[in-house]
């Protein structure tokens, strides 16, 4: 039996191969080829394979969101034929006698740029979509299986580390866990597979080696254990955990339908927190009485280019409506730190997470801005919609933006397009500085949402991505704790109301904290609602203390 210890930083329990993720090289080298034929043999090839996969992609599509989705992909299938880009590959291999790869990478590179130059809006996002032919291509050439994982049964995915942009990309139906070397708790991959309800352990070292790989495993996210070739007693042990997870989601089903509501009769509104439109049929499985984080930036995580306004107003208004008038909070782009998009473009910074991130983007780039304002604009039209502001610092930030709100609603006005003038606006308080201004924010905003993961980064002096400062990065500290109370009184005292978008909403040795503070909205990954109404129900909020905001 081999015994592997890490952190468990996504509850459940799996059985399944391990798989260990080998990261596309992304830059492609040029090498000189005698044999063109065969080079030009092997576009075809990628040709024929990048077809097939655009037609499944275009034909779940139409299944799942109707013709007009398809047609990206069916415009794509036919740009892979398209006579002028095949002709460039073509010179590029007879002129330059090199690898097919190289041909196809100049090509894409040429006819990007072409488009990007454009003076038409349309045309010029298309280069985006060359680009993705490009890359389609270069990956059934290199043989770079798609959604990153080359199996036909789900797998336990195992790595050294995982960027947020990596795990964003892959076929979530493939994995049933993550299991990885490095990693933290707090890093937005822990997030991301919490959001999507699949067990993940962090921090497993070197005990995880590559020579596992395919072989059969046990992982245990509740306790961070990895387990290969068990013993009788530890497999017997195993059942008995599948066991009592089977019975668990069974009593949790009884909290369906019911009242977020402590037993002496305080609301507390459970939403959840959302990567993508994919997750939204996990919110509705498990009751989400709304949606308190929209992470927009996954969209531009997922993709290699700048998403469009339309791209974005589909993702936008697909959350509205599903969510059926319920409330949707979507906060604008929090790129930065360990979310790295390289067509941003952004420098390498000593300090990436108290660099040029999140709002600061948006304000030092208003077009980036804009366009992400009118998709979601746009799509408040279709169901009830809040616009949130991420990393704010200062009350001229929040001014700032609100103007940005205002003069989007004037041009879409203009163009007769419709909208909510209502829209809520709120900001996340993640700093130190928002919760020392709390009072005067509270003025200028319909609502706060507490972001802890980064609040106690700031607080505590201690960064959310390393694993080693353990015990340091509390979030329980009781400065940690008096910070959300001092927000939650300044919202208060102006009359909005306040929640916590941060992991630790899902805390529950916290929640008599949190009633006693008087938070208004818990804000979790979809798998963590139904836990969290079954221990609200139970709760008295007027019986709850502050104590643990003393040392
Ligand atoms: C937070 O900081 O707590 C938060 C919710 O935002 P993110 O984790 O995406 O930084
Ligand atoms: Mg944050």
């Amino acid at each position: 039996m081999i015994l592997m210890q890490g952190k468990g930083v996504s509850k459940g329990v799996v059985k399944g191969k391990l798989y260990f993720y080998e990261r596309p090289s992304t830059t492609i080298e040029r090498t000189e080829v005698t044999d063109i034929e065969a080079e030009k043999a092997r576009l075809a090839e990628a040709q024929e394979k990048s077809i097939a996969q655009l037609e499944v992609l275009a034909e779940k599509c139409r299944e799942e969101a109707g013709d007009e989705s398809a047609i990206l992909f069916e415009t794509h299938a036919m740009f892979v034929e398209d006579e002028d880009y095949v002709e460039c590959i073509m010179d590029t291999l007879d002129e330059e006698q090199c690898n097919v790869e190289y041909a196809v990478s100049v090509a894409g590179d040429q006819f990007a740029a072409m488009f990007a130059a454009m003076e038409d809006a349309y045309m010029q996002a298309r280069a985006a979509d060359i680009k993705d032919v490009t890359r389609r291509l270069l990956n059934n050439l290199m043989g770079i299986p798609e959604g990153g994982i080359d199996s036909d049964e789900p797998v336990i995915l195992a790595a050294d580390d995982l960027a947020p942009s990596e795990t964003i990309q892959m076929d979530k139906s493939k994995i049933l866990a993550f299991a990885t070397q490095g990693g933290s708790g707090n890093s937005h991959t822990a997030i991301l597979a919490r959001t999507m309800g699949i067990p993940a352990i962090c921090g497993l070292g070197d005990s995880l080696k590559k020579e596992y790989n395919g072989r059969l495993a046990y992982v245990d996210g509740t306790d961070g254990t990895v387990i290969l070739d068990p013993d009788e007693l530890i497999l017997n042990a195993l059942r008995t955990k599948f066991e009592e997870q089977e019975a668990r989601k069974e009593l949790l089903k009884s909290m369906k339908g019911k009242e977020d509501v402590t037993l002496d009769g305080k609301k507390v509104n459970v939403y959840c927190n959302i990567g993508s439109p994919d997750d939204l049929d996990a919110v509705i499985a498990n009751d989400g009485q709304g949606i308190g984080l929209f992470r927009s930036e996954f969209l531009y995580l997922a993709a290699n280019d700048y998403p469009s306004e339309e791209e974005q107003f589909k993702a936008y208004k697909a959350a509205a409506v599903a969510m059926n008038g319920k409330r949707v909070i979507i906060r604008t782009l929090d790129i930065g730190a360990d979310k790295q998009v390289d067509y941003f473009n952004l420098h390498k910074e000593e300090n990436p997470a108290m660099g040029l991130r999140a709002v600061r983007i948006c304000l030092n780039r208003p077009e980036i801005f804009r366009t992400q304002l009118r998709a979601l604009y746009r799509a408040s039209a279709f169901g009830k919609i809040a616009i949130m502001f991420p990393m704010i610092t200062s009350v001229w930030e929040v001014k700032e933006c609100k103007r940005a709100c205002q003069s989007v609603m004037q041009e879409l006005t203009k163009e007769g397009i419709p909208y909510n003038p209502d829209t809520e606006i709120g900001i996340m308080i993640e700093t130190p500085s928002s919760v020392f201004i709390a009072d005067e924010l509270a003025k200028l905003v319909d609502f706060f949402s507490v972001g802890t993961n980064d609040l106690t980064q700031y607080t505590l002096a201690c960064d959310r991505q390393c694993n080693d400062l353990g015990k340091f990065y509390d979030p329980h500290h009781p400065a940690v704790l008096r910070a959300l109370k001092m927000a939650a009184d300044a919202a208060h005292a102006a009359g909005i109301w306040i929640g916590i978008c941060g992991e630790l909403g899902a805390d529950l040795d916290l929640l008599p904290t949190f009633l006693a503070i008087g938070i208004d909205e818990l804000s979790v990954s979809p798998s963590a609602v139904l836990p969290l109404r079954a221990e609200l129900r139970k709760s008295i909020a007027q019986t709850c203390t502050l104590d643990l905001l003393k040392s």
